[in-house]
């Protein structure tokens, strides 16, 4: 058998719920050759995972957490929607990967229920499955507190009420504050498997990289440019200074934001809640992750609400905020802080809200209903939702489920059953397309995916598309991008670092790392494999290149005002396009293809 690479324990570990235990199991060395870690090891994970449990849940780190390389934190869920049906993933920042690492285990496997609540305590390389029957019932915030007075210093992945009720976007919450990338209803697997919380307590473990000097190189040299990015400078850069909320600024201008449940592009009045709106009136600090030298992250606090919370990122100010044309940032990051709290995605709920309201109008659902930014009742709603009460019962199965409860499915903004997040695809035309190809369903970040966003040219983005938006290119720099993303998503550093990284540096890091000799087209052959075994799991649940479309919100109702008047997003071209440049004519593998994608996944198996 082959030695363990650097970076790696060649271990993981498979919690079975339902038999109250655990077991280690070892990891295939030539797996990490296809898989790298994170978004990819924890797919091919799943892939095998999902024949002993259709519910299935695998949390994965990778060889370059915890070795101090800049930005290399995330965390990678990988699961089966509840929401949508399709495989999907959530990456989560902060300090919960290093103490997974720490721990001693690559990765987990959660699979069984059990038949009492618990929470799953991972400390010094073993694992126990503790009684949590007094901690449900809790909220976020204070199930991570009693599990910090118990256990000390804790990293804390908790649901809240949603999760135990069956919310169908019910999240994860990272560390009381941070849900920004854990969409899709991780929470709600969880839920159903009666798992309250995650505790990652850490350990005396240390990844030790196959090349200590040259990883310390390559993470200088890494350090030299993200100093030197024009967003990501902790000190003058955009997105650092200014946190993600900076975005509103590119696209209100260019008319691009949702709003009214994407009924039109153009918000009068989104000074209210841009970036300089969010220091001057609930700015209290900067938040990290780590081994981040950027701190994008927001700490706020609200004085007429009182609270104090993380954020609201950006993809919070466009759901809760313009989408529900709720136009005042003090009470938008009050309703981020109270999804947390309630373990709700506020993303997919703040445009739940929104189609609640257009709903409302259309079918005049008065005092039952929700009118336009009426805050009071956004958050009556969203506790309603998290327990499952009165209408909330109906907007806590999602988007599809509410629209057609009420005859309407011309209010839909989704793909895949998870709405679109962050920007109109009737302006920007690639954002339509990645979302419509994405195998999770629209939901991709707009940050991770910036330079196929136009907008962003106006905040300093070097941009792979422009305003014509000609079908081969933007198709191109949609699957290119894609490419990245799963890249930087598999090696666990923040996306955000790819604004000042590339595939050389990614490609010697991991080198320096594992002692592999990565070079960039490896690195782009193995995402390509995790881009395609995603789609290999989506076939296999019954979801495939039919999918991939937008709804007529955006393909067939035009933009009804201002400079993109009359603007819709016909993705057709591009998305023959699109299949063209992948080499998946049609939007399907070929079979030899697909055998070639099975054979890697198989170096996964579990038993
Ligand atoms: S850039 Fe922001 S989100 Fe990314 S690691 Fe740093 S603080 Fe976290």
């Amino acid at each position: 058998m082959r030695e363990c690479p650097g970076g790696y324990y060649c271990r993981a570990a498979i919690v079975n719920l339902s038999r109250g235990d655990w077991e280690e199991v070892g990891l295939d060395p030539h797996l990490f050759e296809e898989f790298t870690g994170g978004r990819g090891l924890a797919i091919a994970l799943l892939y095998n995972a999902l024949k002993i449990d259709s519910a299935a849940l695998v949390a994965a780190a990778s060889p370059l957490v915890a070795t101090g390389y800049p930005m290399a934190n995330r965390l990678t869920l990988a699961f089966i929607s509840p929401l949508t049906g399709t495989v999907a993933w959530a990456n989560t920042g902060g300090y919960a990967s290093p103490a997974l690492k720490r721990a001693g285990f690559d990765a987990l496997v959660i699979i069984g229920e059990s038949k009492t609540p618990v929470y799953i305590l991972v400390s010094q390389g073993k694992i126990s499955i503790e009684d949590a029957n007094s901690l449900w019932g809790l909220d976020s915030l204070e199930a991570t507190r009693e599990l910090r007075h118990r256990h000390g210093d804790v990293r804390v992945l908790t649901i809240g009420p949603a999760g135990e009720n069956g919310v169908r976007f019910a999240t994860v919450i990272n560390d009381t504050g941070r849900s920004s990338g854990v969409r899709h209803g991780v929470g709600l697997v969880l839920g159903a498997k009666r798992v309250k919380s995650i505790v990652l307590a850490g350990g005396e473990a240390k990844p030790r990289p196959a090349d200590k000097p040259k990883l310390i190189a390559t993470a200088r040299a890494a350090h030299e440019k993200i100093r030197r990015s024009s967003l990501l400078n902790r000190e003058s850069g955009l997105l650092a200074v200014h946190g993600t909320p900076i975005a509103l600024d590119a696209l209100a201008a260019a008319e691009a934001v949702p709003h009214m449940n994407y009924r039109t592009p153009v918000v009068r009045g989104w000074e209210k809640l841009s970036a300089a709106a969010m220091e001057k009136e609930i700015l209290a600090g900067r938040l990290t992750c780590s081994a981040c030298p950027v701190s994008c992250r927001r700490d706020t606090m609200g004085s007429r609400l009182s609270f104090r919370t993380e954020g609201p990122d950006y993809a919070q100010i466009s759901s809760l905020g313009t989408n529900a044309s709720l136009l005042d940032v003090e009470k938008v990051a009050y309703l981020t802080s109270l999804s947390y709290r309630l373990g709700v995605d506020p993303i997919e709920a703040g445009n739940i809200l929104a189609i609640y309201a257009e709903i409302s109008e259309l079918d005049g659902l008065g005092g039952e209903g929700l009118e336009w930014g009426d805050f009071a009742r956004m958050e009556e709603l969203l506790r309603l939702t998290a327990h499952r009460e009165g209408v909330g019962e109906v907007l806590a199965g999602g988007a599809r489920e509410l629209a057609s409860r009420f005859g309407r499915p011309e209010v839909l903004t989704d793909v895949k059953g998870i709405t679109l997040q962050n920007a109109d695809p009737r302006v920007e035309k690639a954002w339509g397309l990645v979302n419509a190809v994405e195998s999770f369903g629209g939901a991709a970040h707009i940050w991770v995916y910036g330079d196929i966003v136009a907008s962003f040219k106006q905040l300093g983005v070097e941009s792979r598309v422009d305003w014509s938006f000609e079908p081969e290119k933007t198709a191109k720099a949609v699957y290119e991008r894609q490419l990245l993303v799963a890249t930087v998503d598999s090696l666990q550093t923040c996306a955000f670092s790819s604004y000042a990284l590339g595939w050389e540096d990614y490609s010697a890091a991991l080198s320096a790392a594992t002692g592999f000799k990565v070079a960039p087209e490896d690195l782009r052959s193995s995402a390509a494999l995790i881009l395609d075994l995603e789609r290999v799991v989506n076939e296999e649940v019954g979801v495939d290149h039919r999918h991939d479309s937008l709804p007529p919100r955006f393909a067939e109702e035009p933009v009804p005002e201002g400079r993109n008047k009359g603007a819709v997003a016909d993705i057709s071209d591009m998305l023959e396009a699109y299949y063209q440049a992948r080499g998946i004519p049609e939007g399907r593998l070929d079979r030899e293809r697909r055998r070639e994608v099975l054979a890697a996944t198989s170096l996964a198996k579990l038993r």
